[in-house]
């Protein structure tokens, strides 16, 4: 039996999703720009695709704007409004020290070509309390970029009170959605952000592609320049099969979103509680109640997350030791070192991460074969135990 746990890096196709890009790869071959009936079809198909991921977000069509995917969607977001905010004399940034990196080597970047940039600090949960974003922020904070769901601990941030100090201050709030999307409801208006970024490989659509929300009315430069498409906001033909199967994952994730949270957040807890039943010296991280319902992280006492990862490959079992982009470095989580996690602990945590295809006989096979593995890596280690 294989057994695939790393739904956070990336997830199956859904069968009618894998159906409709073969299909309009195959038929709908047309350029969306084109006026004669093979453009118009692709218009058409990516008009369905724009309304499906609108109502995902309780958003309108006309402020989606796909993309190739969450890392693009985030680079536009803060790129783009970034330099339309310039002129203003803005030129100040904050995130959260827990993004992906996606946001923060894009931060990293502006910071090289003069723009002052906030992280802020994350408590024990992971969570990013109100008051610190409020003690960073400043007349000349252009954006405040907080993430919804965090991709290696599963926990949900304050979005909507970080957004209402965002805009006391004059900035823009974008949120990067791509963990949470899909998941649990996502509601652009009540989460009062202005941008949000999403992947539709994250939740069973096809790798590459994805949408940023533009709220109407937010002043953005293209950071893809070009023809015309996207209402001038992302220049270059469209993927419209990718498209298509992002709005394909939208609507499925839209129609069965309350029954599938329980079903997987029902897999989750019982996964969770039998390796901290049967393995001696685990712990979860991060908060427990503001999560995803599909993600948990634990950690391992005297255990090389990287052996277990290994140990459990060997047996079929796929995990994670964080985000997909630091796996194979022995670099310890920035999650959860900005956690205060002890640097040991930093280093023996692995990501179980469920979803769409996952089952109760796959989280009793890991809990089945787990206990033997750690106590097998604890015998060959003779580190002492400092978390
Ligand atoms: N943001 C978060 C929170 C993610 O987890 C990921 C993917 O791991 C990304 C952004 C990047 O998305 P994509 O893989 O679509 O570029």
């Amino acid at each position: 039996m294989r057994v695939y746990f790393d739904y956070n890096a990336t997830t199956p196709l859904a069968p009618d999703v894998a159906d409709t890009v073969a299909r309009v790869s195959r038929e709908v071959f047309g350029n969306a720009s084109s006026i004669h009936h093979f453009g118009q079809q692709a218009k058409a198909t990516m008009d369905d695709a724009r309304s499906a991921v609108a109502r995902l977000l309780s958003a309108d069509p006309s402020e989606i704007v796909f993309t190739s995917g969450g890392t693009e969607a985030d680079n536009l977001a803060i790129r783009g409004a970034a330099e339309a905010v310039e002129p203003t004399g803005r030129r100040h940034l904050i995130a959260s020290g827990i993004e992906h990196e996606a946001v923060l080597n894009t931060l990293r970047a502006l910071a090289r070509r003069g723009w002052r940039t906030t992280l802020l600090d994350v408590d024990q949960t992971g969570i990013v309390a109100p008051d610190r974003l409020r003690d960073a922020i400043d007349r000349d904070t252009a954006l405040v970029s907080v993430m919804h769901a965090n991709n290696e601990i599963g926990t949900i941030q304050p979005i909507a009170a970080l957004a209402a100090i965002a805009h006391e201050h004059g900035a823009l709030m974008h949120t990067d959605a791509v963990q949470s999307a899909g998941k649990i409801p996502v509601d652009v208006r009540a989460l009062g952000v202005d941008l949000l970024s999403l992947s539709a490989h994250k939740f069973n659509g096809p790798k590459g592609a994805g949408a940023l929300w533009i709220k109407r009315g937010t002043r953005m430069q293209p950071t893809v320049t070009g023809g015309k498409h996207e209402r001038n906001r992302r220049a270059g033909t469209e993927n419209v099969a990718a498209i298509a199967g992002l709005g394909v994952a939208a609507a499925l994730a839209s129609g069965k979103m309350a029954a599938e949270a329980a079903r997987v957040s029902a897999l989750r807890d019982r996964l969770e509680a039998g390796i901290l039943r049967e393995v001696p010296g685990t712990q979860v991280n991060g908060a427990r109640d503001a999560r995803v319902p599909n993600t948990t992280n634990i950690s391992f006492e005297r255990v090389e997350a990287e052996s277990l990862l290994i140990a459990l490959d060997l047996e079929g079992i796929a995990v994670s030791t964080g985000s997909a982009c630091s796996s194979g470095t022995l670099e310890p989580s920035h999650v959860l070192k900005a956690m205060g996690l002890s640097p040991h602990r930093t280093q023996n945590s692995l990501r179980f991460s469920l979803g769409m295809f996952s089952t109760q006989e796959e989280v009793d096979r890991v809990i089945e074969v787990l206990p033997r593995l750690v106590e097998k890596l604890r015998g060959l280690t003779r580190r002492p135990v400092t978390a």
